[in-house]
């Protein structure tokens, strides 16, 4: 562990950097990033990448071709920055998604402005994650500026496309071998879970569309067709009236935040029926309808099970309703992620944050997914955990900030891991 005088002048450090972490947040959040499309990325990757070659780092970028969404009008860019030690592992990765979510109504600020105010940082993105990536740059920047050497090596990558499943971003770096368990050891995503929160996975994710199919025929004389939408409704009511109370029954062991997401879930995400897309009404028995369902399952019950547990559903409809008709098409899986009990990471942050705040850690799991998922399965890094600065519940919201203090104090906390993680002993 790192001397307790190594430890002060660490801590020092971040302070000192302050107003500098504060004003490359807010830095950050006046390069609109809004995802979707995916604007500014180019710009925002640069302005991470020069501020790591400052902060003495070697620096690359990466950028998206090959994927449909990497387009001239909005490219997709990475930036990866590596600070080598004495040795090249042990190795810490810290990674940011940089992209944001599109403003919506209901703010009081300029959501691209980086207000500054009563001791928040204010704008979209703040907290999710802007303020992160700029406690990971300051953090490894307060081992140097604090004279502490480094054993192994740190590196910081601003990646895209988080919030639209990370197809460009951390999935592609990790395709490309650029991450990997070859070379990384322990990845800290600095997403905004509460500052004195650690989080070690998420739920699994299964979205899948229904499409039931009837028969056209002349509105005034319904029972000559066969109504795609009414067979929609006994599917809706089939999961409503016999799944959700199955799915209420069950728990997951893994500390899932809020607690009623302990639970698996399933939500109806879209519906749409009848003769779609007409302006005007048509005289006619809907001949098809589709259902997008986002289904989260838990560790426990995995992917196989909730899979089949849907076609039985849906095959215990059709055996009670006449004539219904229906296919199921899979959309997207994404497994749910755990970090190993014992992980060496999650005890140093814990440690970290103890110091810090004088209070204890707890650990938690996400309800959604972010891109823990492609370090795990992508790169097969199991130790990997989100620590960040900013509120959860603010993450997406109008008027959204991240509070000055957090950001320090996370700046404060993960310098402190990377020190016992790669500095020298
Ligand atoms: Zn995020």
């Amino acid at each position: 562990m790192t001397s307790p005088a190594d430890r002060d002048r660490i801590l020092t450090a971040v302070e000192e950097a302050a107003d500098e972490i504060v004003d490359f947040t807010a830095a950050l959040i006046r390069v609109p990033t809004v995802n979707p499309p995916g604007e500014g990325y180019v710009d925002c990757a640069h302005l991470i990448g020069d501020r790591l070659a400052a902060c003495g780092f070697e620096v690359e970028y990466h950028d998206g071709d090959g994927r449909p969404e990497h387009t001239a009008a909005h490219p997709r860019r990475n930036v990866v920055g590596r600070r080598r030690g004495r040795a090249a592992r042990p190795l810490v990765h810290l990674n940011g998604h940089f992209d944001v979510v599109p403003v919506g109504d209901g703010w009081t600020v300029d959501p691209f402005a980086g207000l500054v105010r009563d001791g928040r940082v204010y704008g979209r993105g703040a907290c999710d994650m802007k303020a992160g990536l700029a406690s990971a740059v300051y953090a490894a920047e307060a081992l140097r500026r604090a004279g502490v050497p480094l054993e192994g090596s740190i590196e910081v990558s601003g990646t895209v496309d988080e919030e639209s499943g990370g197809w460009a971003g951390v999935a592609l770096l990790a395709e490309r071998g650029r991450v990997s368990s070859r070379d990384i050891d322990f990845v800290i995503i600095p997403e905004p879970l509460n500052v004195d929160r650690i989080c070690i996975g998420h739920r699994g994710v299964y979205w899948f569309e229904v499409t039931t199919h009837g028969h056209i025929g002349h509105g005034s004389m319904p029972f000559l067709g066969v109504n795609a939408v009414s067979h929609m409704g006994a599917i809706l009511e089939a999961v409503r009236t016999e799944l959700e109370p199955a799915l209420a029954t069950r728990v997951t062991e893994v500390p899932v935040v809020p607690d009623a997401a302990r639970h698996p879930t399933i939500n109806v995400n879209t519906v749409a029926g009848g003769q779609v897309g007409e302006t005007v009404q048509t005289p006619c028995v809907a001949d098809r309808c589709s259902a997008i369902f986002d289904r989260r399952f838990i560790l426990e019950e995995g992917f196989d099970a909730t899979r089949a547990e849907i076609l039985a559903l849906l095959e215990r409809t059709r055996q009670r309703v006449p004539q219904l008709r229906y296919e199921v098409k899979d959309l997207m899986v994404v497994d749910p992620v755990r970090t190993p009990d014992g992980s060496r990471l999650v005890s140093t942050l814990r440690h970290g944050i103890e110091e810090v705040l004088g209070r204890e850690a707890s650990l938690v799991a996400s309800p959604g997914t972010y891109d823990h998922k492609h370090f795990a399965r992508l790169a097969g890094i199991e130790h990997c955990v989100a620590y960040g600065p900013g509120i959860l519940d603010l993450a997406h919201q109008p008027d959204e900030w991240c509070a000055v203090d957090d950001l320090v104090d996370a700046t404060k906390v993960l310098a402190l891991a990377l020190a016992d993680l790669v500095g020298a002993a």
